[in-house]
This record gives structure tokens, C-alpha cells and sequence, in this order.
């Protein structure tokens, strides 16, 4: 059995002294302290053994016991939850913030063309792979480093910021310098040195649930990062794998409402990889939304047979139109804001867009 321990969160006025002290206090009683930061905010972890500690100091703003390994995400730390900015794009502040794009970036044509759509469409933010962790080896893998470049050219055209996927702790630095959000991938969920590195990157993070993976993993893998001293993450339900075939995966909406409930991170559906068809985005997106998703992050491809990536899953410019207009209404019914609505079309200088 995992030993108890017990969080104590400090508000972030407590003088470095006054820590200090805590932390002695608590090395004295032997319940072998350690500090954590969660944004501005200490976490003191230690065994649950110190006692009340000395009266003249400041008290916690939240107690919290644990025996798992799901700590500073905890909601009770931060009950009001977390706000991950991406760019402009505030992701968790209550609004719904759509990012959308192709699964890959294929050329400066395509990707400019379909970023210029999903922008005039209302999207907040871009998805753009540059390199593909694909099942196979003979599957396009990705303009890798080329992709970089244009990410950066489509992003200042446009305005919007855009995520990536990063595959490798090696990688970090470079692909940091250009996008505004790091993903990870499923297929590298727990793979904890590149957790650790992101970590210690302090960027924004997009962190998709692995498709063989509890929701405690996710939990726990998100806490990799935590422990590095980033909180700017982004929680991903894009499905687990299931025995229906029917479906690419199987869409955990239940996993959407545990996750905003245990975590205060910000969390976002993949409606384009769980289903696997354009058919069924629509209605899993107002689906991840209505149980309380932050975000949304879709598929969109003008030209979806001849698409070097998951073209079959993407959806036509039409069908995203008519998708942020569902959303517009599903909004309104939950007393949301469509992050962005009321924000300018901004129509990218120099992009011809054609639907
Ligand atoms: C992707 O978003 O392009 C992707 C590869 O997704 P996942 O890691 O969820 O399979
Ligand atoms: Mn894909």
C-alpha cells in the first residue's frame, strides 16, 4: 500500500522564510517534507505525521489527503480550476476554445488553405503534425523539421497559435521555439522522459490520453509534468480501445466529467481520432462538450481522400462550418462563451480561400 501523505497548499504570499520554516517544522517531525510549485502557489507534501505546526505561521489554504498518485492535480488545490493560455487562446476560463486543423502538415498550399478556412470559421487555435508517430513505417511519417517552418509562416498569417505533437525529450527545445502548445501524443503518454522534459520546458502541453490507459494513468502521468514545475497542461480524452470495432476507438465521455472532477486541469475531447468518421465528430463533440470538455481539437482537410494523414476521418470546410454553429447553440444553451465568438475574422493576409 502507497504511504499516506498529505498536501498542504500555502498562498502564494507566504514569505520564502515562513516555507522555510514549514519545512523545518515538518524535517523535525520526521515526515519528510518536500516543496512543490504549483504556479505561484507551494504544495508541501509530507507524511501525514507533523501535527498542526507552530501557531505563528501561515496555515494552508487547503489540506488534502492522499494515498494515490494523483496529487497536485488534485481539484482540491485548486477548486476554481486551472486556465491554460496557448497563444491568445485562454483554455479552462469557462469559454469553449475550438483548435482545428489537418492531422498533418502536408505542404505550404495545404496547410495555409485549410488554416485560413478553420480561422474564418472560428476556430481559436491550429493543429498541425509535423512528425507522425504512425502504427506503421511505410505510413507518411511527417515533413518532420520542414513542417516547422510552416507552422510558423501559417501561424503569422493567420494570428492563431498553433499545436504540435512532440515524439522525443531531444526534440523539445526546437519544436518549442516555434509552437505555441506541445502536444503528446497517446502512443507517448507514459513515456516519462519526454513528461519530464516538457516539464521542465514550461509550456503549454496538450497531453492525450493513451488509448490502453485508466483514467488514474492519465492522472498520474499529468503529475510527471506537475512535478516539473509546469501546471500549464491541457488533459485529452481522444478514446480507449474497446472490442467495438465499429468506431477507430471508443469515446469516454464519462472519462470527460471524472477527469474535470478529480483534476483542475483544463480538459479537451478529440472527437476526430476516437470516432474515426466525420459522421460521427459532430455529434461527439457536442457530446464532450455538454460533459464538460474546455476544448475541442478537430480534423478539418479540404481534400480528404488524396490527405497523407487520416484523411478518413476529417471533416469537409462545410461540415466544420455547420459544426461551430452547433456549438454556438450548444454554448448558449450551457451559458458559455464560444471562445473567440465576437473576434474579427481575421481573413489571412495573402491566403486565397477557397471551401
Ligand atoms: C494526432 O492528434 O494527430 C494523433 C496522432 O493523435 P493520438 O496521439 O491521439 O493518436
Ligand atoms: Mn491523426
Amino acid at each position: 500500500m502507497s504511504r499516506i501523505d498529505v498536501l498542504y497548499a500555502f498562498p502564494s504570499t507566504v514569505p520564502s522564510t515562513e516555507i522555510s520554516e514549514w519545512l523545518a517544522h515538518f524535517e523535525s517531525a520526521g515526515a519528510d517534507p518536500t516543496l512543490y510549485w504549483l504556479g505561484a502557489t507551494p504544495v508541501i507534501a509530507a507524511s501525514g505525521t507533523a501535527g498542526a505546526g507552530p501557531t505563528h505561521l501561515t496555515r494552508p489554504d487547503a489540506t488534502v489527503r492522499t494515498t494515490g498518485d494523483s496529487r497536485l492535480g488534485r481539484r482540491e488545490l485548486r477548486p476554481g480550476g486551472t486556465v491554460v493560455p496557448i497563444g491568445p487562446t485562454r483554455v479552462g476560463d469557462g469559454s469553449i476554445a475550438v483548435f482545428a486543423g489537418p492531422c498533418a502538415v502536408e505542404s505550404a498550399e495545404q496547410y495555409d488553405t485549410i488554416a485560413a478556412i478553420v480561422a474564418e470559421n472560428g476556430a481559436v487555435g491550429l493543429r498541425g503534425g509535423a512528425f507522425k508517430p504512425r502504427s506503421s513505417p511505410y505510413s507518411f511519417q511527417g515533413l518532420r523539421w520542414a513542417a516547422l517552418d510552416l507552422l510558423a509562416e501559417t501561424r503569422r498569417k493567420t494570428g492563431l497559435p498553433v499545436l504540435a505533437e512532440v515524439v522525443e525529450a531531444a526534440h523539445v527545445e526546437r519544436m518549442a521555439a516555434v509552437a505555441d502548445g506541445l502536444q503528446i501524443g497517446a502512443r507517448n503518454m507514459q513515456n516519462f522522459e519526454l513528461l519530464k522534459e516538457v516539464g521542465a520546458a514550461g509550456m503549454p502541453v496538450v497531453l492525450k490520453r493513451g488509448f490502453g490507459c485508466r483514467v488514474d494513468e492519465v492522472l498520474a502521468a499529468a503529475e510527471y509534468i506537475l512535478a516539473a514545475g509546469n501546471d500549464r497542461i491541457v488533459l485529452c480524452e481522444r478514446g480507449i480501445r474497446t472490442f467495438e470495432t465499429a468506431t477507430r476507438f471508443t469515446l469516454d465521455i464519462s472519462a470527460v466529467a471524472l477527469m474535470k472532477q478529480r483534476s483542475h486541469l483544463p480538459v479537451m475531447v478529440d472527437p476526430s481520432h476516437s470516432t474515426g468518421n466525420p459522421a460521427l465528430v459532430g455529434p461527439a463533440s457536442l457530446a464532450g462538450v455538454a460533459a464538460g470538455a474546455d476544448a475541442l481539437l478537430v480534423d478539418v482537410h479540404t481534400d480528404p481522400e488524396r490527405a497523407l494523414c487520416d484523411g478518413n476521418q476529417a471533416l469537409l470546410p462545410a461540415a466544420f462550418r455547420e459544426l461551430m454553429a452547433q456549438l454556438e447553440s450548444l454554448a448558449m444553451g450551457l451559458g458559455r462563451p464560444l471562445a473567440g465568438a465576437g473576434r474579427l475574422p481575421v481573413p489571412a493576409a495573402g491566403i486565397a480561400v477557397t471551401a
